[in-house]
């Protein structure tokens, strides 16, 4: 049997297999461009082409594609075979650097959100050296961007990058302010957990709701839920347990590092954390988790479900964002350190953090907007929708101080003086799992915990880094002028704390006095849906923010926000459109058939003894007759309230018709039939109840 170590990365075309397969000139070559971004030279991308391809086919490997991240959040891919005819009637397994680099794929059927003309359908795509390529199935994937002939970005990858970038250059100016002049570059880290259900596919199949929309529209409470808590890290289930078992080693091969399962909260759910990556790398990653954890699921007669809530009732899944700066000489910039110097460059990067979720707060709350995620955030269930941070007791207790100018009461008792005094050792292991904040500080990351889970997490990373340059870039304009560094610093960190002190919250994120006093005391945003956040996006503070750090063009923040208010606007109609058509084809016509045998058993007891009782027979048919007469109402009343959006001048008033009448109709619609399920026999009943599939993989 193979070992783990053996086969890691068997499938990744990483550092080891490039040292072993290319001269040593050619990897030098591609080193500089990976590590330092340095532009790469036709012959060495035909030495790499011809190594890659070598190795992919003998890996079994018939094809490449360019893999890509359009704006739909999933990945696309458009297979060529490397097949060549040559003069003796066989083929030759051709690939060049010019392939490898870039590619033309047909762009038309992706949404551009007004950035493509029609004419003009061509977009390229340009391989991003800095995720290794792989091999999935029978094909080389070869990570890249994905733009328009005009150059505009039209994937998520493009404005992560740039982000990345964004943040690199204002963190080095930091960093210089404090000496450190060896570092020569400051990379974002991300360790995405994911959370996901899995149930039968045999019953998936039978739910239309699920094929078409990926949640449960219909469902009564099972008898149970969540309730017990016994699910939670609870032992996981033998078919559960190959299943995780045969999704680890398809990662692992794919160099992907899944690191820790268990059981969430509510039952059928799981979670699977990755060891952290570089975020491009990482984003590249769960995106191929998620796509693989469905192939899987498929081979274990399984349905993974990555919708952030399938089932109403019982917990939703989100992703939690871990993520962390770092230089390439190996510090964590969110570590506090060991000298009074790193702990007051810790607490400027802190602060740069605290400024950043605090002024674009908007920005992080409609990075992670869906129509799917709107049904979590805010439900008592996953952080609610207004954006604040936690710091736990000790790290507070020190920006009090440092605030107020007083001794910080601490363990040691020291009085904050920055870049003079040592600041108390924090003691990373009690750091306090406030599990009710969006944006927790963990030690020596933040986690990000307002992601659904299926979004990519490429948007939430933009908005991060992105808003961080900016605070990192406004105290480099101001230090690097200042004559007394170490004042200006302490004014700096101290100026920030009260500005931005609004943002921090240690309490419970749950509870409703906390969103009272967030909104009204503390004048912090509250966002509860997507069509409220979204428009946001085109806020003259946030274009020019976005702008200025050349993350994306006013043209492309303008695309994004049409596609994602289209995109919310299409999720809601499909949901309803199939609503209507399960009520009306399938739930309305089995109550029917239920309502009959009733009414045939009553005339038949009434046809033996005239004095039998049949008032069960009576009250249920009553009750499921009125039923099915509503069901049909709240049919109509909803197929009419979709119909009427065609009416709507443009998205954003067409997402506010959705938020206000799509939705309400749909919960009346679903209200009536969920009661009707209760009271129709199981037999009858077209779909496998809440219990049946929550409870199915054993
Ligand atoms: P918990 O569920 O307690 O929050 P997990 O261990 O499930 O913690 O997940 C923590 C995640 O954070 C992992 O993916 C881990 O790799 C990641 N992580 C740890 N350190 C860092 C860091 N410095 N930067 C980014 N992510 C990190
Ligand atoms: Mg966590």
């Amino acid at each position: 049997m193979k070992t783990l170590p053996t086969y890691f990365g068997s499938l990744v075309f990483d550092d080891r297999v490039m040292k072993a397969n290319l001269s040593a000139d050619v990897y030098r070559s591609l080193k500089k461009t990976i590590d330092e971004g340095a532009q790469l030279d036709i012959t060495v991308a035909n030495a790499v082409a011809a190594a890659m391809k070598d190795w992919a086919v003998a890996h079994g490997a018939t094809h490449y594609t360019h893999w890509f991240q359009p704006l739909t959040g999933i990945t696309a891919e458009k297979h060529d075979s490397f097949i060549s005819p040559s003069p003796d009637g066989g083929v030759i397994m051709d690939f060049s650097g010019k392939e490898l680099i870039k590619g033309e794929p047909d762009a038309s059927s992706f949404p551009s959100g007004g950035l493509r003309a029609t004419f003009e359908a061509r977009g390229y795509t340009a391989w991003d050296p800095t995720s290794y390529a792989f091999i999935k199935g029978k094909t080389l994937c070869i990570p890249t961007a994905f733009c328009s002939y005009g150059g505009e970005a039209l994937d998520k990858k493009t404005p992560l990058l740039r982000s990345m970038e964004a943040l690199n250059k204002q963190a080095l100016r930091i960093l210089k302010l404090f000496g450190n002049d060896t570092v020569k570059c400051v990379r974002t880290s991300v360790g995405p957990e994911q959370e996901y259900f899995l149930i039968t596919k045999e019953m998936y199949d039978q739910r239309p709701d699920l094929r078409f929309t990926g949640r449960t529209l219909f469902g009564a409470k099972p008898p149970k839920g969540q309730e017990m808590d016994d699910h939670y890290f609870g032992v996981i289930k033998p078919r559960v347990e190959a299943y995780m078992a045969d999704l680890n080693e398809e990662l692992w091969k794919l160099g992907i590092l899944a690191k820790t399962e268990h059981n969430e909260v509510a039952p059928a759910q799981h979670e699977l954390a990755p060891i952290y990556s570089t975020t491009n790398i990482a984003t590249d990653h769960n995106q191929l988790t998620m796509e693989i954890m469905q192939k899987v699921a498929e081979k274990h007669g399984l349905v993974c479900l990555l919708h952030e809530k399938p089932f109403a009732g019982v917990n939703g899944s989100g992703k939690h964002n871990n993520w962390s700066m770092a230089t390439d000489t190996g510090v964590n910039l969110l570590s506090p350190g060991e000298t009074p110097y790193e702990n007051a460059q810790f607490l400027l990067f802190l602060c740069a953090v605290i400024t950043a979720v605090d002024d674009y707060q908007d920005l992080l709350r409609l990075s992670v907007a869906t129509a799917g995620n709107d049904h979590r955030l805010g439900a008592n269930e996953a952080p609610p929708a207004v954006v604040s941070i936690f710091l736990g007791d000790e790290l507070n207790a020190v920006l009090e101080a440092i605030e107020n100018d007083t001794p910080y009461n601490g363990t040691e008792k020291t009085q904050m003086k920055l870049g003079v005094d040592v600041l108390p050792k924090f003691n990373r292991d009690t750091t306090d799992r406030n599990r009710t904040s969006p944006f927790a500080f963990t030690g020596n990351k933040f986690e990000f915990r307002m992601l659904g889970s299926s979004n990519s997490i490429a948007c939430a990373n933009i908005m991060l880094n992105s808003a961080v340059a900016e605070s990192l870039k406004t105290y480099a304009d101001s230090l690097e002028k200042a004559d007394d560094f170490e004042a200006a610093l302490h004014e700096t960190i101290q100026k920030t704390i009260k500005d931005h002190k609004r943002i921090i919250f240690n309490g419970n994120g749950y509870d409703d006095a906390w969103i009272k006093e967030a909104t009204e005391k503390r004048g912090l945003l509250n966002y509860r849906t997507t069509p409220d956040c979204m428009p946001h996006l085109l806020d003259k503070k946030n274009v020019d923010m976005l702008t200025a750090h050349g993350v994306y063009s006013e043209a492309e923040l303008q695309s994004r926000c049409e596609i994602m208010l289209e995109n919310y606007c299409k999720t809601v109609v499909i949901e309803a459109n199939t609503m209507v058509e399960m009520a009306k084809t399938q739930i309305a016509p089995a109550i029917e058939s239920y309502i009959l045998e009733l009414a045939q058993t009553a005339a038949a007891k009434k046809a033996l003894d005239q004095s039998l009782p049949c008032s069960y027979e009576t009250e249920t048919v009553k009750k499921l007759s009125a039923l099915t007469d509503t069901i049909a109402v709240k049919a109509k009343e909803l197929e009419d309230v979709v119909s009427s959006l065609a009416d709507k001048a443009d998205v954003v008033s067409e997402s506010y018709a959705i938020r206000d009448n799509v939705l309400a109709k749909m919960n009346e619609l679903r209200a009536a039939c969920d009661e009707a399920e209760t009271l129709t026999a199981k037999d009858y009943w077209p779909y496998p109840s809440y219990g049946d599939m929550l409870f199915s993989v054993r």
